[in-house]
């Protein structure tokens, strides 16, 4: 095999680097744009300094909101742009990254509704696979993930099938105040690894995948992926009080940060 040349993930062929498409995880159009990295640990700095302190109460003083206050320290202090143009991955060939741009078109409708059951139930069965597809279809992009042989290719690949029957399950839940720190929603990815298996995550501005070899802890509440099939589906709002799987990549997340920036 030349080793110059990289395997797309999906049809499994080998490219030149610029003959691969930048695949956008998760798609633009859901969030992906100029992504902003929350800096853990000048806000921990921050909240502790006497020149922030006094910076606040001025301008509490001078009767500005404390709304205002925080959103400006967080835009102008605390947030650095890490992907201008959104996070990519060469993970596709641009026959594929096509391909799957198809479903992506379809995930957006589930998006800017929301994934509220009761609008979503009136979509056509082929919509719904194509929802389904689109998001196993970013999972190949993710970072973390990729050196994993996914089982299910042939069902992305093939657009009129209809099962799936492999080793991946894939749950979701909608975001809320519950699942983002300090309301800032997080997009990024991460990988978490328990004793009954390897758990991905992927999100977007309005909800948060988890990829998990195994069923899910019962103590974790999320909606299965496939109960939008189904004409009445509960879609889980919120990570619970134990924040569920995204609260323990998350934090993992964030003290791996924390160590490159304080060690590194
Ligand atoms: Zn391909």
């Amino acid at each position: 095999m030349d080793k110059t040349k990289i395997k797309c993930k999906l049809c499994g062929m080998h490219y030149s680097e610029d003959e691969m498409s930048e695949e956008h995880y998760p798609a633009r159009s859901v969030g992906n744009e100029d992504i902003i990295a929350l800096d853990i640990v000048k806000m921990i700095d921050s909240f502790q300094s006497e020149e922030m302190r006094n910076d606040v109460l001025k301008k509490i003083s001078a009767g500005e909101s404390a709304d205002n206050i925080l959103g400006d320290i967080f835009d102008t202090k605390l947030s650095k742009s890490i992907y201008p143009a959104g996070r990519t991955a060469r993970t596709l060939c641009r026959k594929c990254n096509t391909f799957l741009g198809k479903y992506d078109a379809a995930y957006l409708k589930f998006f800017s509704l929301d994934g509220e059951p009761k609008k979503i139930k009136g979509f056509k069965e082929s919509t719904k696979l194509q929802i389904i597809k689109s998001i196993f279809g970013k999972f190949l992009s993710v970072p973390e993930a990729k050196n994993e042989e996914f089982d299910f290719l042939d069902f992305l690949n093939n657009e009129v099938e209809t099962k799936y029957s492999g080793k991946w399950k894939l749950y979701f839940i909608k975001r809320d105040l519950s699942t983002d720190l300090l309301g800032l929603n997080d997009i990024g990815t991460g990988k978490a690894t328990f004793d009954e298996g390897i758990v991905y995550e992927l999100s977007d501005d309005r909800f948060i995948f988890n990829l998990m070899n195994f069923e899910k802890h019962s103590c974790f509440s999320m909606t299965n992926i496939f109960d939008i099939l189904n004409k009445n589906y509960v879609l889980v709002k919120g990570a619970g009080n134990d924040g569920g799987y995204h609260a323990q990549i998350l934090m993992s997340r964030l003290f791996q940060y924390t160590d490159e920036n304080v060690y590194g």
